[in-house]
């Protein structure tokens, strides 16, 4: 049992806010299937389970943060209206179900942009740190495809891999080519949200 003296992180940037334990998840493929550069919010479906997940994690005092690479924007697939679109849309279906995704960040860019924010590269999760009061320790992502994976190790976070429906042989390929182990593998982000918590 954790003692009752254990000192509370603050965040460093010195205005004694209490840090957060978060939960990073993915987007497509993890908390919605992919449909491959989405546009259009009203073909929009989330996952069986994903409430349940989010709920669990958040009534365990995680936040739970969506980071996700969206380079349809810079490719000129939609537009930040329609990302953000969806986005609200996604809290839109939950919230019915009593859960609510606390912050939405994604990368507009395209790869060749060689951008900070873009998954495997952490900058959209530091963003996430400061704006959010959020703590490494004890946080985790989740994600579906090894960029997710990438991302949270760069980072030291715990990592777990969701299964990825209609990508599971590029996956092991990923996984094979990049040396990425993630720490828990689960068949969907229910089971991830199960897993985290009976080790958290
Ligand atoms: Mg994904
Ligand atoms: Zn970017």
């Amino acid at each position: 049992m954790r003692p009752v003296t254990d000192p509370v992180a603050r965040a460093p940037d010195g205005s004694g806010a209490r840090l957060h334990r978060a939960v990073y998840v993915d987007r497509d493929g993890t908390v919605n299937p992919d449909l491959r550069y989405l546009a259009d919010a009203s073909r929009l479906e989330v996952y069986l389970g994903v409430a349940e997940a989010i709920r669990l994690l958040r009534a365990h005092g995680y936040k739970v943060v969506c980071v996700t690479n969206q380079s349809g924007v810079e490719r000129g697939y939609y537009t930040t209206e329609d990302v953000e679109r969806i986005h609200r849309r996604v809290n839109e279906i939950l919230r019915p179900q009593g859960a609510e995704i606390d912050a939405f960040y994604y990368c507009p860019h395209a790869p060749a942009s060689d951008c900070p924010c873009r998954k495997p590269r952490t900058g959209l999760f530091e963003r996430a740190e400061r704006e959010l009061h959020l703590a490494r320790r004890g946080s985790a992502v989740i994600g579906d495809r090894v960029l997710d994976i990438e991302a949270g190790e760069r980072l030291g976070l715990l990592t777990v891999l969701v299964a990825s429906p209609g990508h599971e042989e590029a996956v092991r390929q990923e996984v094979a080519a990049r040396g990425v182990t993630p720490d828990l593998t689960a068949p969907s982000m229910r089971a991830a949200a199960a897993r985290l918590l009976a080790i958290g």
